[in-house]
């Protein structure tokens, strides 16, 4: 089916001595063959975490807690490692913010790449010939063959990470805000690749902080909030329709989006995920809840479930549905 990945009741906490924090609640959504899915949202809000948990590599102290991750009909989080191995770095290719990459740091550029070929059937010398080209096609010089990861600049890694999507037909390619380090320059031929992959088949998990840039290439976007996903709908509906108060607020907080507008920013701060509110997590900085007292005892009672709003558009609010 068009389903390549199917994210389901997802929850990852992170086991501090200071206490446990819950970065990442109840995330649900699907990822079809051919989205761009966008995940935007604050500093803190859990966007890294389930770009890690999506491949069941979340960092100590954090732990997925519950959910289930369905790639070809197989729950990621369950399955053995060696299988899992295999799916990463081919099936799913990861660039992710830190340096922790699906390049592998001891073994040769050409090498890692050359290895994934000679497994499926293509004999050594062609191999070598089809990296090359690869490096070529993203504009890097074939002598970097011989190099490690860390003798390359950071956006000649990601182009890398890209061009081997490319070449394995990988089903989903995971970029954690993989612009953010890069001139703008370099940004664009990224975003260019990333949109080259997309066409090629290739499903795109993005994030950024980056509203506009969320809305130029997206078919799908996701709005986090203090770990949990508050809204998912395709770009129009997210973006001229947006539901959830925070969605509108963020909007409404973000410069550049339209142009006469007055920037207002949401007042408060997130809450602490270690303590997070009982009920919706906005609800402390909700216009909405503060101005209606009918909503008492409703937003900060009940934890909000996502609810189809109209076809394809979810949201976790209880202004809408029940
Ligand atoms: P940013 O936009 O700054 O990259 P983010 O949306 O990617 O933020 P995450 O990095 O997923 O957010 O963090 C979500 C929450 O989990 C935050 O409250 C953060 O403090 C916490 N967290 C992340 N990594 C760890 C860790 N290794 N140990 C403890 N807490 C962590
Ligand atoms: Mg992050």
């Amino acid at each position: 089916d068009n389903i390549v990945l199917d994210v389901r009741n997802l929850s990852v906490y992170y086991y501090t001595i200071a206490g446990t924090v819950r970065a990442v609640e109840n995330v649900s959504f699907k990822i079809e063959r051919g989205d761009w899915v966008t995940f935007v949202g604050e500093s803190g809000s859990g966007k890294s975490t389930v770009a890690h948990a999506l491949v069941n590599l979340v960092p100590n102290p954090g732990k997925i807690v519950k959910g289930e991750i369905i790639f070809n009909g197989k729950n990621l989080i369950t399955m053995d490692i060696e299988e899992l191995r295999k799916i990463r770095g081919k099936d799913i290719s990861m660039i992710f913010q830190d340096p922790m990459t699906s390049l592998d740091p001891l073994r040769k550029i050409g090498d890692q790449i050359m290895e994934v070929m000679i497994e499926h059937g293509v004999d050594e010398e062609e191999a070598k010939k089809r990296a090359k080209e690869l490096l070529r096609s993203v504009n890097i010089p074939e002598d970097r063959l011989d190099y490690y990861p860390h003798q390359l600049s950071g956006g000649q890694r990601q182009r890398i990470i890209i061009s081997m999507a490319m070449a394995f037909h990988s089903k989903l390619i995971i970029a954690d805000e993989p612009t953010t380090a890069l001139d703008v320059i370099v940004q664009d031929s990224i975003m260019d690749l990333l949109e080259d992959l997309r066409k090629s088949g290739t499903s795109v998990f993005f994030i950024t902080h980056d509203i506009s840039l969320a809305s130029e290439r997206s078919s799908k976007i996701g709005i986090m909030y203090a770990g949990k996903l508050v809204e998912f709908g395709l770009v129009d509906q997210i973006i001229e329709n947006p539901k959830h108060p925070y969605t509108a607020a963020l909007f409404q907080s973000t410069p550049d989006l339209w142009v006469d507008k007055t920037i207002t920013s949401i007042p408060g701060y997130p809450p602490d995920l270690r303590d997070p509110p009982k009920g919706c997590r906005f609800y402390p900085r909700c216009q909405v809840f503060k101005e209606n007292s009918n909503l008492k005892g409703v937003c900060n009672g009940k934890e909000p479930v996502m609810k189809e709003v109209e076809p394809g558009h979810f949201v976790a609010c209880h202004l809408y549905g029940d």
